[in-house]
Order: C-alpha cells, then structure tokens, then sequence
C-alpha cells in the first residue's frame, strides 16, 4: 500500500488499494498483443498456441470422461492414474530416470501454476532467484510474487550461449535457485549438456535449487538425445524441481493440465502451496491425460518434424524481408533483429505497425528484458500454426 492514505475525502484512492508486489510488473505484452491481434483480424504469430486440433486420442479420452461423470474435484496433487502415467513416461523416455508418483510429482494448472507454487512453496522473501534473459516473462514476476529478487544473466545473440564468469557472478549467498528454460522461449536454444554441467557444478557449490520448465521437450531440431532434462545431469538430481504440462507436447494450451517432478521434501512443500491455489486441476482432463502419456514414442518424432517444416516455412520468409536471426534448435519462436526495418529501433511501435499496418502480429523485445533498452530492436514471432496460415503470414509480410 501506498503511504499516502485516504484522501481528504477520507476514501482511499484505487492505486492506493494496488499491493507493492503487484506494482512492481506489468500485465503479460504477450496476451495484449493476442487481444491486439484480434482487433485488427491479423494472422496471430504473438503467443505460442497452435490453430490446429490436438490428437484425436486425448478427445477420446477426454468425452469418455465425461460419459463417466468424472466431473469431482480429484486427489489435490493429482489423479493417481495421471500420475502413474507421467512417471512411466518418464522412465520410457529417460532410461535410468526412476520418479516415486506416489511422493514426488504434484500435479497443477499448467506450468505456469507448477512455477508460482515452486517458487511460492521453496523460496523466502530476500532471496534471490537467477533467471537468463531474455526470458519467458512469467519468471521475473514469479520471483516477485514470492518476496524474492531476480537477478539475470545475459544469453547473448547470435548463439544465445551465456558467459560462465557472468554467471558465476550471479551467484551470492542469498541465491536459492536459478530457473532453467530448455528448450528456450523466447530464443530457441537448447542447453547443451556443457552448459547444464557448468549450472550444476555452481548449484552444487552454492547448494543452489534448480527450477526448470521443460514445456518444449519434445520440440526441437536437434534429434535424438538433443534435449537434456537437468534432473538427469550429476549433481543435479536431488536439487531440481522439473516442470512440464501438456499444453505444448499435445496442443493443448487450454486445457490447463501440468505437474512438478521433485524429491519427496520439495514436492510435499509444493503439494501444500498447489492445495490453497487452485485445489488442483481438471480432473476429467488428467484422465485425459493418461491417454497422452501412452502415445507411441513416433507421435513425438512426428511432432518434431511437423514444427521443423513449420520452421522452415516462416524463417525464409522472415530473412527474404530483412529480419536477421538465427533459426532456432527448439521451441516454437524465432528472436529477430529487426535490424533496418526499423530505424527507430522501437519495438513496441514497430510490432503495433505489424500489426495493423500489415496484419500480422509479433511479440516486442523488449518484453522479454529487465531492462527493456536490450530488447528494443527485437521482435518475436510464434510458427504453432498451420502451414498455410504461415504462409498468409509471409505474403501479408512482404508487403514490408
Ligand atoms: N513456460 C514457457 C517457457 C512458455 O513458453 C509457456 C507458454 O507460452 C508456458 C510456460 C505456459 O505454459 P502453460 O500453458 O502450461 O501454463
């Protein structure tokens, strides 16, 4: 609260009534440029939702949970099944890698509530919280909500690769976990386990936690074993909270399904925090979810491919008209340099001028920086879409 108080009117004004934590960040630009986007009727490349159907089977198993009125709220940390699932996909997966579902998976909405009820039920007010950016903007706020302060650490373009001697300096002794995002959103980078080696080799000095959010997984271009989960790494597997849903993996942002993979200690800390948030998350669409689980391990290879062509259709038309990048290894997103198109270098009208000038919408920069001058000549587009729509999306483009 603001120490002004009431008014000579003796009411309190409504920015009066606004708490410090929610004063400290702003509404998601990522959501606003969707609204945006629907208002001019542009081709939406701004948030990372796809336009096309999710997998027939987890349709199937959705209705059929339904037909079975599994309409009741479901154990708080997650379906029993659900779980099971999770862990057995898991272990299918990563060979060696062995979850108790029993103690150490809590099941959420989404990973965006796995991450506020980790950082809420793991890290105390003055802590501090490292995070690279540019970042998936949820986590500076996360921090913030949890009393804690972000420090962030530089990936740097072209690679988006991050200088150990800077991050080495953003340890200190107040550091109680540092969020690691593979694959990157916004960048496209997929931690090499090199760097994963030199993160854990500091955590474990600093007896640091690691909170990953590992939402693209199964997205990436780099082939077999080309992603990483940090859990896996030495030193690493007692001090990680592994966060994934199934929003991306099976497209289906909405659904609002995810989970936190930890030791048992971690997870009852978390499992508390989940209950008083949200109770738990849908429980016909975990049922659902035990249907994801159990798709073939080609669904995954299929996946992959249908993003790279996907990629491959946006990012020759983004260079054809003069946005300099580097296509990304995995996620969904492509960080440009908006270079010479826009000499002002003001990302945020550059992408309203995108928007209602050409019909298509991108992500500003600078959203996904601290400070937001190191974003200024950045935009980010989004390719979870239909091949045609990405084609309406070059042709509206070269009007540029
Ligand atoms: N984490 C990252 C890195 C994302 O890019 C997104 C969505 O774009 C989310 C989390 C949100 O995930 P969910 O829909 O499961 O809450």
């Amino acid at each position: 609260m603001s120490s002004a108080g009431p008014s000579a009117t003796g009411r309190i004004s409504a920015t009066d009534r606004i708490s410090v934590k929610a004063s400290t960040f702003s509404e998601s630009v990522i959501r606003g440029m969707t609204r945006l986007a629907r208002e001019h009727d542009a081709v939406n490349l701004a948030q990372g939702f796809p336009d096309f159907p999710c997998p027939p089977e987890l349709k199937q198993a959705a209705k059929a949970a339904l037909d079975d009125d599994v309409n009741q709220y479901a154990i708080t940390w997650g379906a029993a099944d659900f779980r099971r699932a999770v862990a057995d996909k898991v272990a299918r997966t990563y060979p060696g890698w062995v979850i108790d579902p029993e103690r150490e998976i809590c099941v959420t909405c989404g990973s965006t509530e796995a991450m506020i009820a980790t950082m809420l039920a793991l890290v105390d007010p003055g802590d501090e919280v490292i995070v690279f950016e540019p970042f998936y903007e949820n986590y500076g706020p996360d921090a913030i909500l949890s009393g804690a302060t972000p420090v962030y650490v530089q990936l740097r373009a072209p690679d988006w690769s991050f200088d150990e001697a800077e991050l080495r300096a953003a340890f200190s002794p107040r550091t109680r976990a540092i969020v690691v995002n593979t694959p990157h959103n916004p960048t496209g980078k997929v931690f090499s386990r090199a760097e994963l080696d030199v993160i854990a080799a500091l955590c474990v000095q600093h007896d640091v936690l690691v909170v990953t959010d590992e939402i693209y997984e199964h997205i990436h271009y780099l082939g077999d074993g080309g992603h990483v989960p940090p859990a896996t790494v030495p030193g690493l597997e007692d001090r990680t909270v592994t966060i994934n849903a199934l929003s991306k993996t099976y497209a289906v942002t909405g659904w609002r399904v995810g989970w936190t993979i930890a030791p048992p200690a971690l997870t009852d800390a978390i499992r508390k925090v989940h209950d008083f948030l949200t109770v738990g998350a849908p429980a016909p669409l975990q049922a659902a979810g035990v249907a994801a689980m159990a798709l073939p391990a080609s669904y995954y290879v299929d996946m992959a491919a249908k993003y790279r062509e996907r990629r491959d259709v946006l990012c020759p038309a983004l260079a054809e008209v003069g946005f300099v990048f580097e296509p990304p290894d995995g996620a969904y997103y492509v960080l440009c340099q908006t270079g010479a198109l826009d000499p002002a270098q003001d990302d945020v009208a550059f992408a309203r001028r995108l928007v209602a000038g050409v019909g298509v919408a991108g992500v500003p920069g600078s959203s996904f920086y601290s400070d937001p001058s190191r974003g200024r000549g950045q935009i980010r587009f989004a390719f979870p879409k239909k091949i045609e729509t990405l084609y309406a999306a070059a042709e509206r483009l070269r009007s540029l």
